[in-house]
Parts: structure tokens; C-alpha cells; sequence
């Protein structure tokens, strides 16, 4: 009783009507449309175990950095795991004498493989990944602390189920939302990725092979796993950046900034999503941009580029802030959806846009199109009234 009557004078007394949230900036300030730049397309994939990784098959870096070449992928990152050299990438994969490639912008990176979870770290140059491994079971605090230091992009790798990523979010750039080339077993990490744009947090999606085996040289060096090269090898799927130049600090800064999409492999069509602020037809705005919403409707622009099927229906799902915006149809030889839709006067807003439709063939890897089903590609968010000093 007397529990019952503190109860009831403490919520009188804190005036719940009246209240506002000290911790939400309703006007945060965000720079006004600067257009898009200048820019250009570059495909590669961002998680790759060479033999560095002990658990890899029959893949040397320089098998990987030629089947690079003969798929055209402008950039890689090899990530093996850390702790099978305690940390020591620097004088393991970085060394290897293989670690080099004329076509292929190498990133520096490795998986931070650790007990409450499993990331990767892109980096244009070498960094100090002994660090990250050393702090990998201090708490988040000291473990966040580093990583700033380092200056690194860090990102959650197949964030759901087994090895998810058990750290904060607050700490990371981008989060592995398509791992594998089975798109279907992705459903948690997207769901996870919708959750922490809707509570304001300005993430990238990025795709990771996650390949560990390559394809044997020789009949007898096949092992048990060898029939996966077959299936998910490097590029199921592949990660599109819009890089201002072709520098491997051009490929960071555009997956920090969400001028990125993912696509089935790279052959497939890749999905491009822009808005257009003012209907003038001309676009404003693309993925990774995030903009003060006006109170008048935008115009957004979805297409797809590259070897799209002729004649072929694609469907095109639009989410707004986690929930379905609409299912729509296209086709053509360049097929293009735009809708209009007014974003939220009060509070965030963002758009981002799934493609289905025929599957792409992949020579070098002949299994991926039928394990790949009907997914095409998925673009990263439009975004109006994020706080960029979240
Ligand atoms: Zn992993
Ligand atoms: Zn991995």
C-alpha cells in the first residue's frame, strides 16, 4: 500500500505531459544538398579468408587477386582472422609476398574475430591492428576508445546468430547486411540494420563473400569444402561504391558515407536510387545522403544499370523507416521506378529500396545464380534529418 502511494506522487510530481526529451535534437544542424559530385562506379568484395585464415582451402592471396582480375573487381579487401595470427595481420597477410596486384586496389583489413563477435576493419593503409586484437575483451568504452584512435572503419560482420556482433554499435561505420550467396539466411541482419537507422544511427550496408576455399589446382588437393568455390567465391555477393577517384582512401570514404550498393555478383544489374528535391528532373540526392527535409514531396528516382534482362520484370520493394513503403513493378531495358513521397516534418526519415527479378549467370562461379534465387541488389538509405553529430 504504501509502495502503491510513493508510486502515485512520483508520477504526478515528474508532470509526464510537459516533458521533453533532453537527448533529441529536434533541429540538428545538417549542410544543405551539395549535389553529387564526380564520381565513379568501382565493384569489389569486402570479406575474403586467404590462407592466412587456418580454416581456408586452397586459397593463396594470389589466387584470389587473379580471379579478381578476371572478374574485373576494382578493389578487395582480404579479411582473415585475426586470432588465428594473435593479432599479428601485419607480418601475416600485409607480408605475404603474394599481397600485391596491378588491376585490384588491396585494402588493408582482417577479421576481428573474437568471443563476443566477429567484425571487419577497412583501412587505405597499414594500421596498428595489434591494438584491436589486444582490447578485443576490454568493455566497449576502452574498446571504442582504440578504434578512434586507429582512425579505422570498422564494421559488424553477419551480425545475427552464431558469432554475432556482441559490441555496441555506436562504434561502427558499416554492418555486413548480405553475407554469403545465400541472400535468404540475411533476413536478421537487415532487420537488425533497420533498427539502428530508425534510432538514428547513420549506417552503411555492405555485402562479404565470407569465401574460405578456392578452387584446387590439382584433382588431389581438393578437400571437403572445395565444392563451395563452386558456389561462394569472391563477388556472391559484390559491394558497389561511388569512389570520387580510384584510391583505396576514395573506396573507404564512400562505404563510410553509404554511397554504396550491393549486388547479387558482379555481372548483375546494379541498383542506383536518387532523389530529386525540388522536380526540377534533375537529381539532388543518392544514397548515402542525408538532407533537412523541406515539408515538400520529393521525387525519387530508383534504376538499375548493367546487364539487366531484356524484356524482364523486376520488382522493386521500398522501405521507410523499417516498414514496407509499397511493392512496384518495372521493366525495360533500363528499368527505372520513381515515386514521390512527402518525408516526416518532424523527426527522421529514410527510404532505401530491395530489387528481385531474374538471376545474372556467373561463369566462374557456376552455382551462385541458382543459391542467389531471385534477389538482385538493395541500395543503402536516403536519408533527411539524421543528426550528423550523432
Ligand atoms: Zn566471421
Ligand atoms: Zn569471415
Amino acid at each position: 500500500m504504501l509502495a502503491m502511494a510513493t508510486l502515485c506522487i512520483s508520477s504526478t510530481a515528474f508532470g509526464q505531459a510537459n516533458h521533453v526529451n533532453p537527448w533529441v535534437n529536434l533541429n540538428p544542424i545538417i549542410p544543405p544538398a551539395a549535389g553529387i559530385g564526380k564520381g565513379i562506379w568501382l565493384k569489389g568484395d569486402l570479406h575474403v579468408h586467404s590462407r592466412h585464415s587456418k580454416e581456408s582451402s586452397n586459397n593463396p592471396i594470389s589466387k584470389i587477386v587473379n580471379f579478381c582480375k578476371t572478374v574485373g573487381m576494382d578493389y578487395v579487401c582480404i579479411t582473415d582472422h585475426d586470432n588465428h595470427v594473435n593479432g599479428d595481420v601485419a607480418h601475416n597477410t600485409w607480408a605475404d609476398p603474394e599481397f600485391k596486384s596491378e588491376s585490384t586496389l588491396l585494402l588493408y583489413g582482417a577479421e576481428w574475430t573474437t568471443t563476443r563477435g566477429h567484425g571487419n576493419v577497412f583501412s587505405a593503409v597499414p594500421y596498428d591492428h595489434q591494438r584491436l586484437f589486444d582490447v578485443r575483451d576490454q568493455r566497449d568504452v576502452a574498446v571504442g576508445a582504440v578504434k578512434k584512435q586507429l582512425g579505422i572503419h570498422l564494421s559488424a560482420n553477419h551480425p545475427s546468430g552464431k558469432d554475432h556482433f556482441g559490441y555496441s554499435y555506436d562504434m561502427l561505420e558499416s554492418i555486413e547486411v548480405w553475407n554469403s550467396v545465400l541472400w535468404s539466411k540475411n533476413a536478421e541482419a537487415i532487420m537488425i540494420w533497420d533498427d539502428m537507422l530508425s534510432s538514428g544511427r547513420k549506417l552503411t550496408g555492405r555485402g562479404g563473400s565470407d569465401a574460405h576455399h578456392g578452387v584446387p589446382d590439382k584433382p588431389e588437393l581438393a578437400t571437403p569444402n572445395s565444392k563451395q568455390a563452386q558456389a561462394n567465391y569472391v563477388g556472391t555477393p559484390t559491394t558497389w561504391v561511388f569512389a570520387t577517384a580510384r584510391t583505396k582512401q576514395a573506396v573507404v570514404d564512400a562505404l563510410t558515407n553509404g554511397q554504396v550498393s550491393i549486388s547479387a555478383n558482379p555481372y548483375a544489374p546494379r541498383v542506383e536510387f536518387y532523389a530529386d528535391l525540388d522536380q526540377d528532373g534533375k537529381t539532388d540526392m543518392m544514397m548515402g545522403d542525408n538532407i533537412k527535409s523541406t515539408g515538400r514531396p520529393v521525387k525519387f528516382r530508383v534504376q538499375l544499370s548493367g546487364n539487366t534482362v531484356a524484356d524482364s520484370a523486376y520488382t522493386v520493394k521500398v522501405v521507410k523507416n523499417g516498414s514496407s513503403f509499397g511493392t512496384f513493378k518495372t521493366t525495360g531495358k533500363t528499368p527505372v521506378y520513381e515515386f514521390t513521397d512527402t518525408p516526416d516534418s518532424t523527426g527522421r526519415t529514410y527510404y532505401r529500396v530491395v530489387v528481385e527479378g531474374p538471376g545474372t549467370d556467373y561463369p566462374q562461379v557456376p552455382q551462385a545464380k541458382a543459391l542467389n534465387g531471385n534477389m538482385v541488389g538493395l541500395s543503402n538509405p536516403i536519408y533527411f534529418d539524421f543528426d550528423p553529430n550523432f
